[in-house]
């Protein structure tokens, strides 16, 4: 369903949804960014939240492939897979004039989710992401490879953004970032240790 996220059988509408940027150091270097000093945030509204994966809108859509929490008012409960799409010619562009991003990473469908499903606190460390295009492995990523864990998020948001039930951290993309190709199939996966937790795959249009 279009603005929410699905956990074990419930729709849910996340108040925010809060992106970490720059959280892991091959991807700052991919983009020749320079390493943050402190924490890279930036939300992306509920209505960003879409279903279908579009190689264009206005411009080039790029993909992000991100390990996505669910917060339930304490902890993070449970993990899903994340696409932070972007205009990235757009975003070049506001950052260059040290302008907000929103155009560039909040329009409408520039956040897809798999479904979320429970996982522990000790679960957390052990989560990885891989995605694949067209059956070929693209990006992967791993909670023990991050600068910022769940741990650390958590506690720099509620220093001055805290998170309220129902919201959904992006914690950030590896390296492997690209354009959306029309007709291609791109398959996320969230991983415990060797298991798979939860998938999706969408074509691209
Ligand atoms: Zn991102």
């Amino acid at each position: 369903m279009t603005a929410s996220i699905d956990f074990s059988g419930q729709s849910i509408r996340p108040g925010k949804i809060v992106c970490v940027g720059r959280n892991y150091v091959a991807h700052i270097k991919e983009l020749g960014n320079e390493i943050p000093e402190s924490m890279v945030v930036f939300n992306k509204p509920a209505s960003a939240i879409g279903s279908q994966l579009t190689a264009w809108q206005d411009e080039d859509i790029h993909y992000e492939s991100e390990i996505a929490l669910l917060f339930d008012g304490v902890d993070f409960i449970a993990a899903g897979f994340g696409f932070d799409l972007t205009k990235r010619a757009l975003q070049s562009q506001l950052k260059e004039k040290s302008l907000p991003w929103e155009r560039a990473k909040a329009f409408q469908g520039a956040a897809l989710f798999s479904d979320f499903v429970e996982v522990s606190q000790d679960q957390l460390a052990e989560l990885s992401l891989q995605m694949f295009v067209d059956g070929q492995l693209q990006q992967q990523g791993a909670v023990n490879l991050m600068m910022y864990t769940p741990a650390t998020i958590l506690a720099e948001l509620g220093r001055f953004m805290p998170l309220e039930k129902g919201d959904v951290v992006m914690t950030g993309t590896p390296a492997g970032v690209g354009v959306v190709k029309a007709a291609a199939v791109y398959n996320g996966r969230i991983m415990l240790g060797e298991h798979c937790l939860v998938e999706h795959s969408w074509r691209a249009v």
